[in-house]
């Protein structure tokens, strides 16, 4: 069960290309990842976090 709803996740966008999130959702993964900026925007307690500042690079 993904603790995002698709029509929350349609609407989400990178704030900082403003491009398209993407990334599992199925199990622990709590994670929207932006795949033109290359960084993981973190869901903690439900909440997704769209901070640049809090995002995590990817490599
Ligand atoms: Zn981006």
């Amino acid at each position: 069960m993904s603790p995002i709803a698709n029509w929350v996740r349609e609407i989400l966008c990178c704030p900082t290309c403003k491009g398209e999130l993407t990334g599992s959702l199925d199990g622990d993964e709590t994670e929207l990842v932006c795949a033109t900026c290359q960084v993981a925007y973190p869901v903690t307690d439900g909440i997704l976090v769209l901070l640049a500042a809090d995002a995590r690079p990817l490599k």
